[in-house]
Protein backbone atom coordinates (compact mmCIF):
# COMPACT_ATOMS: atom_id res chain seq x y z
CA UNK A 1 0.00 0.00 0.00
CA UNK A 2 1.13 3.63 -0.56
CA UNK A 3 2.25 5.97 2.20
CA UNK A 4 -0.86 7.91 2.88
CA UNK A 5 -1.90 9.98 5.67
CA UNK A 6 -5.53 11.30 6.53
CA UNK A 7 -8.15 12.44 8.68
CA UNK A 8 -11.79 11.61 8.64
CA UNK A 9 -13.81 14.44 9.98
CA UNK A 10 -17.28 14.39 7.87
CA UNK A 11 -18.91 12.43 5.23
CA UNK A 12 -18.02 9.52 7.74
CA UNK A 13 -20.93 7.84 8.96
CA UNK A 14 -20.66 4.76 11.03
CA UNK A 15 -23.20 1.79 11.48
CA UNK A 16 -24.21 3.29 14.56
CA UNK A 17 -27.89 2.74 14.56
CA UNK A 18 -28.97 0.50 11.44
CA UNK A 19 -26.59 -2.02 12.42
CA UNK A 20 -23.43 -2.81 14.89
CA UNK A 21 -23.57 -2.99 18.92
CA UNK A 22 -25.07 0.48 19.42
CA UNK A 23 -28.38 -1.01 17.32
CA UNK A 24 -28.49 -4.05 19.38
CA UNK A 25 -28.39 -1.63 22.43
CA UNK A 26 -31.42 0.40 21.60
CA UNK A 27 -33.17 -2.56 20.52
CA UNK A 28 -32.80 -4.19 24.68
CA UNK A 29 -34.77 -3.43 27.85
CA UNK A 30 -33.08 -0.68 29.05
CA UNK A 31 -32.35 0.59 25.00
CA UNK A 32 -36.55 0.71 24.75
CA UNK A 33 -36.71 3.05 28.08
CA UNK A 34 -33.96 5.36 26.72
CA UNK A 35 -35.76 5.85 23.39
CA UNK A 36 -39.63 6.41 25.19
CA UNK A 37 -37.99 8.67 27.51
CA UNK A 38 -36.76 10.57 24.47
CA UNK A 39 -38.89 10.16 22.02
CA UNK A 40 -40.31 14.06 22.81
CA UNK A 41 -37.00 14.88 20.95
CA UNK A 42 -36.02 11.78 18.97
CA UNK A 43 -33.16 9.46 19.63
CA UNK A 44 -31.73 9.50 16.44
CA UNK A 45 -31.70 13.11 16.59
CA UNK A 46 -29.76 13.07 19.36
CA UNK A 47 -27.61 10.42 18.69
CA UNK A 48 -26.83 12.54 15.82
CA UNK A 49 -25.83 15.50 18.21
CA UNK A 50 -24.30 13.40 21.06
CA UNK A 51 -22.00 11.68 18.38
CA UNK A 52 -19.08 13.23 16.16
CA UNK A 53 -17.22 10.94 14.98
CA UNK A 54 -13.71 11.56 13.51
CA UNK A 55 -10.46 9.57 12.91
CA UNK A 56 -6.94 9.92 12.32
CA UNK A 57 -4.83 7.45 10.87
CA UNK A 58 -1.61 7.05 9.17
CA UNK A 59 0.20 3.68 7.40
CA UNK A 60 3.39 3.07 8.29
CA UNK A 61 6.19 0.27 7.15
CA UNK A 62 6.87 -2.62 9.39
CA UNK A 63 10.64 -2.63 9.74
CA UNK A 64 10.32 -5.81 11.90
CA UNK A 65 8.08 -7.72 14.07
CA UNK A 66 9.62 -10.22 16.73
CA UNK A 67 11.13 -11.00 20.14
CA UNK A 68 8.44 -8.89 21.53
CA UNK A 69 8.66 -5.76 19.50
CA UNK A 70 7.45 -4.22 16.36
CA UNK A 71 9.19 -1.68 14.47
CA UNK A 72 8.30 1.14 12.47
CA UNK A 73 9.23 3.47 10.25
CA UNK A 74 9.40 7.19 12.35
CA UNK A 75 11.79 5.34 14.77
CA UNK A 76 8.88 3.57 16.93
CA UNK A 77 9.42 0.46 18.65
CA UNK A 78 6.01 -1.45 19.98
CA UNK A 79 6.50 -3.56 23.02
CA UNK A 80 4.02 -6.31 22.89
CA UNK A 81 4.91 -9.83 22.42
CA UNK A 82 1.66 -10.67 20.95
CA UNK A 83 1.35 -8.05 18.76
CA UNK A 84 4.91 -8.81 16.85
CA UNK A 85 3.40 -12.43 16.42
CA UNK A 86 0.00 -10.67 14.81
CA UNK A 87 2.28 -8.70 12.46
CA UNK A 88 4.59 -10.91 11.63
CA UNK A 89 4.01 -11.35 8.29
CA UNK A 90 3.04 -7.49 7.47
CA UNK A 91 5.03 -4.95 5.33
CA UNK A 92 2.89 -2.01 6.92
CA UNK A 93 0.56 -1.27 9.14
CA UNK A 94 -2.25 0.83 9.99
CA UNK A 95 -2.47 3.59 12.94
CA UNK A 96 -5.22 5.52 13.89
CA UNK A 97 -7.04 7.16 16.79
CA UNK A 98 -10.89 7.53 16.63
CA UNK A 99 -13.08 9.44 18.50
CA UNK A 100 -17.14 10.47 18.53
CA UNK A 101 -16.18 13.59 20.47
CA UNK A 102 -16.35 15.82 23.66
CA UNK A 103 -20.30 15.99 23.68
CA UNK A 104 -21.37 12.96 24.71
CA UNK A 105 -18.97 13.09 27.76
CA UNK A 106 -21.34 16.38 28.92
CA UNK A 107 -24.53 14.03 28.40
CA UNK A 108 -23.23 11.39 30.34
CA UNK A 109 -22.00 14.23 33.22
CA UNK A 110 -25.43 15.63 33.13
CA UNK A 111 -27.30 12.46 33.91
CA UNK A 112 -24.87 11.53 36.18
CA UNK A 113 -25.65 14.96 38.36
CA UNK A 114 -28.93 14.19 37.76
CA UNK A 115 -28.64 10.99 39.17
CA UNK A 116 -30.07 9.23 36.30
CA UNK A 117 -28.14 6.37 36.47
CA UNK A 118 -29.61 3.71 34.28
CA UNK A 119 -29.73 6.68 31.75
CA UNK A 120 -25.77 7.59 32.24
CA UNK A 121 -24.97 4.18 32.20
CA UNK A 122 -26.68 3.01 28.94
CA UNK A 123 -25.49 6.09 27.12
CA UNK A 124 -22.04 5.36 28.23
CA UNK A 125 -22.26 1.70 26.96
CA UNK A 126 -23.45 3.23 23.15
CA UNK A 127 -21.09 5.63 23.32
CA UNK A 128 -18.53 2.94 23.96
CA UNK A 129 -20.24 1.00 21.39
CA UNK A 130 -20.69 3.94 18.95
CA UNK A 131 -16.56 4.21 19.18
CA UNK A 132 -15.78 0.46 18.11
CA UNK A 133 -18.58 0.52 15.71
CA UNK A 134 -16.62 4.03 14.08
CA UNK A 135 -13.27 1.89 14.17
CA UNK A 136 -14.93 -1.19 12.36
CA UNK A 137 -16.53 0.66 9.70
CA UNK A 138 -12.74 1.98 9.04
CA UNK A 139 -11.57 -1.17 9.26
CA UNK A 140 -13.78 -2.41 6.95
CA UNK A 141 -12.89 -0.05 4.44
CA UNK A 142 -9.23 -0.58 4.95
CA UNK A 143 -9.72 -4.19 4.58
CA UNK A 144 -12.48 -3.45 0.82
CA UNK A 145 -8.79 -1.43 -0.21
CA UNK A 146 -6.27 -3.61 0.31
CA UNK A 147 -8.49 -6.75 -1.28
CA UNK A 148 -8.51 -5.30 -4.57
CA UNK A 149 -4.68 -6.76 -4.25
CA UNK A 150 -5.49 -9.59 -2.59
CA UNK A 151 -4.19 -8.42 0.45
CA UNK A 152 -6.21 -8.48 3.70
CA UNK A 153 -5.69 -6.99 7.81
CA UNK A 154 -4.99 -8.62 11.31
CA UNK A 155 -6.92 -8.27 14.28
CA UNK A 156 -6.34 -5.11 15.60
CA UNK A 157 -4.89 -4.29 19.16
CA UNK A 158 -5.17 -0.66 21.15
CA UNK A 159 -2.77 0.36 24.27
CA UNK A 160 -3.77 -1.18 27.57
CA UNK A 161 -5.47 -4.58 26.19
CA UNK A 162 -3.39 -7.64 26.03
CA UNK A 163 0.18 -7.62 26.43
CA UNK A 164 0.50 -4.13 25.27
CA UNK A 165 1.13 -1.43 28.02
CA UNK A 166 -0.83 1.51 28.29
CA UNK A 167 1.73 3.87 27.90
CA UNK A 168 2.23 2.36 24.38
CA UNK A 169 0.00 5.23 24.00
CA UNK A 170 2.01 8.23 23.68
CA UNK A 171 3.78 6.36 20.37
CA UNK A 172 0.59 6.28 18.84
CA UNK A 173 0.17 9.69 19.39
CA UNK A 174 3.71 10.21 18.24
CA UNK A 175 2.69 8.60 14.45
CA UNK A 176 -0.91 9.87 14.38
CA UNK A 177 -2.01 13.61 13.96
CA UNK A 178 -4.84 13.73 16.69
CA UNK A 179 -4.70 17.32 17.69
CA UNK A 180 -6.63 17.26 13.82
CA UNK A 181 -9.43 15.54 15.68
CA UNK A 182 -9.40 17.19 18.81
CA UNK A 183 -7.58 14.15 20.94
CA UNK A 184 -5.41 14.71 23.61
CA UNK A 185 -3.76 12.71 25.84
CA UNK A 186 -3.15 13.25 29.46
CA UNK A 187 -0.03 12.63 31.33
CA UNK A 188 -1.07 9.30 32.45
CA UNK A 189 -1.80 8.03 28.92
CA UNK A 190 -5.92 8.84 29.38
CA UNK A 191 -7.63 10.24 26.20
CA UNK A 192 -10.15 12.73 25.66
CA UNK A 193 -13.03 12.69 25.05
CA UNK A 194 -13.19 9.76 26.72
CA UNK A 195 -15.25 7.58 23.88
CA UNK A 196 -11.90 7.79 21.69
CA UNK A 197 -10.10 4.74 20.75
CA UNK A 198 -6.57 4.25 19.36
CA UNK A 199 -4.65 0.96 18.35
CA UNK A 200 -2.99 -0.63 15.41
CA UNK A 201 -3.12 -3.06 12.53
CA UNK A 202 -1.26 -5.21 9.46
CA UNK A 203 -1.76 -5.24 6.19
CA UNK A 204 -0.99 -8.95 5.35
CA UNK A 205 0.51 -10.02 2.28
CA UNK A 206 -1.58 -12.32 -0.07
CA UNK A 207 -1.89 -15.85 0.88
CA UNK A 208 -2.09 -15.14 4.54
CA UNK A 209 -4.33 -15.72 7.12
CA UNK A 210 -4.59 -13.59 9.81
CA UNK A 211 -3.45 -14.86 13.53
CA UNK A 212 -5.95 -14.84 16.19
CA UNK A 213 -3.55 -14.84 19.54
CA UNK A 214 -6.61 -15.40 21.86
CA UNK A 215 -7.21 -18.91 20.10
CA UNK A 216 -4.35 -20.41 22.24
CA UNK A 217 -4.16 -18.03 25.05
CA UNK A 218 -4.37 -19.30 28.80
CA UNK A 219 -5.19 -16.03 30.24
CA UNK A 220 -8.94 -17.32 31.42
CA UNK A 221 -9.48 -13.60 33.00
CA UNK A 222 -9.88 -11.65 29.59
CA UNK A 223 -12.27 -9.90 28.41
CA UNK A 224 -11.09 -8.80 25.22
CA UNK A 225 -10.82 -12.41 24.07
CA UNK A 226 -11.96 -12.61 20.34
CA UNK A 227 -12.44 -16.40 19.99
CA UNK A 228 -15.46 -15.90 17.30
CA UNK A 229 -15.16 -12.68 16.55
CA UNK A 230 -14.95 -11.88 12.68
CA UNK A 231 -12.60 -9.15 11.22
CA UNK A 232 -14.56 -5.93 10.49
S1 LIG B 1 -7.38 -13.73 25.38
FE1 LIG B 1 -6.92 -11.62 26.02
S2 LIG B 1 -4.78 -11.69 26.79
FE2 LIG B 1 -5.15 -13.53 25.55
S3 LIG B 1 -4.44 -12.99 23.49
FE3 LIG B 1 -6.66 -12.58 23.56
S4 LIG B 1 -6.81 -10.40 24.12
FE4 LIG B 1 -4.72 -11.08 24.61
Amino acid sequence: MERMEATIKSGFHPRTLESGEVSQLLQGRHGRRLMKSFRQEGIDLLLDQWIEPRLSFCVKNVLFAKNGTVGLTGDVELKSAKLARVLRDCKTAVCFVATIGPTIDGVIKQANAKHHLTESYLIDKIGSAAVEDVVDTFQHLIRVRVQKKHEGVTYRFSPGYCDWPLTEQKKIFSLVDTARIGVSLSSSCLMTPRKTVSGIFGVLPPGHVPYNPCISCRNTHCTARRLHARLP
